[in-house]
């Protein structure tokens, strides 16, 4: 037994163009919501609910999915590629691995440490804000978390409730929205395409801007486009939120991965004045191809530290200790190692724009940060290969795999249909025949 009732989508805020049908964990027991048509559905069953509305809402990570599907191929002796996982494919740094192996035949560190991490750790933390980003922080203003992900998920939790908005500029990274939507608030997306280089405007936040907004998600250099805001764009972005008292969420953790003439900037290096309302997210793993060791951070005001704390106190208490330790060599450690990694990103990245761009019906915006190309397949969509129509970036990804045993990861996961995103850090040869192959299967394209 059903009934629906339709209300008005709140003024400004856009239709998801993927839009999905969300369970409601405010409306309670069987309630759900249905957006991206200008009205929210609610939907009401008597039917007794076994898994819950919040985590029965959330959708399986699209580029975890991916990974996992071209993982298994490979197990079962297929000669996949994947360009699917977001990870460095380096080994880490032997002298941060000298370190773990240290800390770990040393007892204090088979231990709980504090919830909040290290104090050696939280020190290195503020050490390296102050040499990378140029301002500084006090060690007691940071949170050590089980990678970044914890620490975006912590830092929606600790300042959003239910009602609230938080503006997110899309294409985005796929974990954003459903991190929002556990807290009971609304993601409010704004779209930028290959046209504008996947760069917000700031008419387009201010077209979005609710009474409800209460924080704006910002990462550059961007997973998934490779997109990086220019230091003027920052700025300006980040003193239209500071005008109308809106937190920025920003996303750093690909800080050192930019090339060409990008530059990073950190938010704060040039919206000071937006500290109190500003939450900076990052971490060891792609810096440092620190993907499996689990170490993020944030860095927040004290109000903001202190109740994410006691929530991550009763939720993982500490990061791995031995992790810790392996993070704080390092973040002490020089930055040597990681321009190396950032060299061969680079080179594979030239490689892979020049292949994907000789395919007809693509458009390759150039990345310049993290290790993404995110090209619109828009040419693809309503025409079939080897007899397979092609609807949609899901379709394509769906025949790239089948047919060319590639894995890529399609745009729906990150907002809108019509795009594909393709990692870049993995190994030269591979990405040479990986990117071949979609080549030769795309040519066939009738
Ligand atoms: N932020 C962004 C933009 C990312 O792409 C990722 C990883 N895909 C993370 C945060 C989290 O990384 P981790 O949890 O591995 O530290």
């Amino acid at each position: 037994m059903f009934s629906t009732v339709a209300v008005p989508e709140p003024p400004g805020q856009r239709p998801a163009r993927n839009a999905r049908t969300r369970e409601d964990p405010l409306l309670g027991r069987g309630a759900r919501h249905a957006r991206g048509h200008g009205t929210i559905k609610i939907v009401t069953s008597t039917e007794p609910r076994r898994v819950s509305a919040r985590l029965g809402a959330i959708a399986p990570s699209a580029t975890l999915a991916v990974d996992a599907k071209a993982k298994a191929l490979k197990a079962a002796g297929r000669p996949v590629i994947g360009f699917g996982a977001g990870e460095p494919d380096f080994p880490t740094p032997q002298f941060i691995v000298d370190a773990a192996i240290e800390a770990a035949k040393d007892p204090k560190n088979h231990r709980y440490t504090p919830a909040a991490g290290l104090p050696a750790l939280r020190q290195a933390i503020a050490d390296k804000t102050k040499r990378d980003s140029g301002y500084e922080i006090d060690p007691a203003s940071t949170l050590v978390t089980n990678g970044g992900k914890q620490a975006v998920f912590q830092a929606f939790a600790a300042i959003l409730d239910p009602g609230d908005q938080v503006i997110l500029p899309a294409p985005y990274w796929t974990t954003y929205p459903e991190a929002i939507a556990l807290t009971g608030a609304t993601s409010v997306e704004v779209f930028a395409g290959a046209d504008q280089g996947y760069l917000v405007t700031v008419d387009q936040l201010e077209a979005a801007r609710t009474d409800a907004t209460k924080a704006l998600l910002f990462c550059s250099p961007s997973n998934p486009t490779g997109a990086v805001y220019t230091a003027a764009q920052t700025k300006e972005i980040g003193e239209w939120a500071k005008s109308h008292g809106i937190w920025v969420i920003t996303d750093e953790i690909y800080e050192h991965l930019v090339y060409d003439d990008a530059v990073f900037t950190p938010m704060l290096s040039v919206v000071p004045e937006l500290a109190d309302t500003c939450i900076v997210l990052n971490g060891v793993a792609k810096t440092y191809a620190m993907t499996g060791w689990r170490v993020g951070w944030m860095v927040a005001p004290m109000d903001v530290i202190k109740a994410a704390t006691n929530f991550q106190s009763h939720l993982t208490s500490n990061v791995a200790n031995v992790s810790q330790c392996a993070a704080i060599a390092a973040l002490n450690g020089g930055l040597d190692e990681v321009f190396a990694m950032r060299k061969a990103f680079d080179r594979r990245r030239k490689t892979m724009l020049t292949m994907l761009r000789e395919i007809d019906g693509l458009v390759v915006p150039t990345p310049k940060g993290a290790f993404y190309a995110y090209p619109s397949v828009e040419g693809f969509i309503g025409r079939s290969i080897r007899g397979r129509a092609i609807t949609s970036s899901i379709d394509l990804a769906a025949i790239i795999l089948e047919e060319a045993e590639v894995a890529v990861v399609p745009g729906e996961a990150f907002g809108p249909s019509g795009y594909a995103r393709l990692s870049y850090a993995l190994g030269d040869d591979d990405l040479v025949e990986g990117v071949g192959r979609i080549q030769s299967l795309l040519g066939e394209a009738k």
